[in-house]
């Protein structure tokens, strides 16, 4: 038999699911009302997640990981995303952004002093990229970081930080050398309790309400020169880099509200009688379902190749734009659908639907707009003049 195109999960990646979705089901989805009330994910249940080694899923065993790669990660935050999306950008923010560039670009010091904390949850980490001047055109930032001696001293803000008032470690981005443009920036690691950082207010906001999005606030605030991320002016390339990763397993998520959302569509559509018969003897609501299951589909079809193409060290930039692009847009069809066959309940706070409804929205706006993926997918097509 000729080896070819195998889609089959590894033992150890069907192990991971069983496991995530035994904490998923005991531990997130109980919560997720709840923590979309009160805007808050408890810290504990971010411990719990530890507890169970899911913080260290893509990294390598030596840092205390689990080795499961990109693959694993994904498997992980679909299984979170069903119970919970809250909790899974908190995890993403921990994982796929901030420890995602500590493995990716960290010295070996680095990753030896970070990504254990990281991995046994006894610190929070964030990626602190955007500011109030530069959100899409984010080779604007104004942060600067000035040489003092064997310090750089950073002075700016941040803003719309995922969990920027819970991080102890924060992945950030300063201008070091104005002349050079994209290459003038710089990345640091900075902690929470260096003097001069400041973390904002926690903002309120239509979805995702149990994550803490903040502003971040840096005054002379000294970083040690070894607290560089990568080369200095390597910065930029640190910060897309990282984003190819976090574009991802956003996708992930996607993929996992989608499935939760198909699952209780089709449920409520069995359950649901009106005219003296279940509404899915209806065949608009069985296109409706059918729809949905084919986004579902491709959705986990595309996800997969791209994580895969990451594991195997593939260069994925455009394939990684065009599954956050087209994941993000699906799960809001997915969404959509699901409200209308649930009919007034889809639009009742005490079912989880509208709360997925309002959770996916975010998905076309941050780690780069859509607007922002497309430019991305384009300019690679014209630049090798061919798909
Ligand atoms: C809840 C939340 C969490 C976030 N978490 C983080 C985080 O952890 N770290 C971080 O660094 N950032 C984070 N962000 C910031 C996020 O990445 C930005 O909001 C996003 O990149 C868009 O930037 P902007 O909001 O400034 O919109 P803008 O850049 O002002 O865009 C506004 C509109 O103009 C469009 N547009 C802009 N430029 C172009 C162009 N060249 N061509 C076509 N259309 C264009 C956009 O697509 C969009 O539709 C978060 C944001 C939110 C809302």
């Amino acid at each position: 038999m000729s080896e070819g195109i195998s889609f089959e999960f590894s033992e150890d990646h069907l192990m991971l699911r069983e496991v995530a979705r035994k904490f998923t089901d005991s531990e997130v989805r109980p919560l997720a009302q709840q923590i979309d009330e009160n805007e808050e994910v408890p810290l504990e249940l971010i411990k719990k997640a530890a507890e169970l080694d899911l913080l260290g899923i893509p990294f390598p065993e030596q840092y205390g990981g689990a080795g499961l790669g990109e693959v694993g990660y994904c498997v992980l935050l679909e299984e979170v995303a069903r119970g919970c999306n809250s909790t899974a950008v908190i995890i993403g923010g921990q994982v796929s952004l901030g420890g995602a560039a500590i493995h990716i670009f960290g010295n070996e010091d680095q990753k030896r002093k970070y990504l254990p904390l990281l991995i046994r949850g006894e610190r929070i980490a964030a990626f602190a990229l955007t500011e109030p001047e530069a959100g899409s055109d984010a080779a604007n930032i104004k942060t600067t970081a000035v040489k003092d001696g064997n310090d750089y001293v950073l002075n700016g803000n941040k803003t719309f930080t995922t969990n920027g008032s819970i991080a102890g470690v924060i992945i950030t981005f300063a201008v070091t050398d104005k002349s050079k443009g994209t290459r003038g920036i710089t990345a640091f690691i900075v902690e929470s309790d260096m003097p001069g950082y400041r973390a904002g207010k926690h903002e309120k906001k239509m979805g995702i309400r149990g994550t803490y999005t903040t502003d971040l606030f840096f005054e002379d605030m000294r970083v040690p020169r070894e607290n560089i991320l990568g080369a200095e002016g390597e910065g930029f390339r640190v910060a897309m880099m990282t984003l190819d990763s976090g574009r991802t397993s956003l996708a992930a998520q996607c993929l996992g509200s989608a499935k939760e959302l198909l699952d209780l569509s089709i449920k409520y559509a069995k359950e649901r009688v009106q005219f003296g018969k279940p509404i899915a003897d209806k065949q608009a609501i069985q296109f409706m379902l059918a729809d949905m299951a084919t986004d579902v589909y491709v959705m986990e079809s595309i996800l997969y190749r791209t994580a895969w193409m990451s594991d195997q060290k593939m260069k994925y930039s455009r394939e990684s734009a065009i599954v956050k692009l087209f994941c993000s847009e699906a799960v809001c069809r997915v969404a959509d659908k699901a409200v209308q066959i649930h009919g007034g309940m889809g639009y009742m706070r005490e079912y989880p639907i509208e709360r997925f409804y309002r959770d996916v929205r975010i998905n076309r706006i941050y780690e780069g707009t859509n607007e922002i993926q497309r430019i991305i997918v384009a300019r690679d097509l014209l630049k090798r003049g061919r798909y």
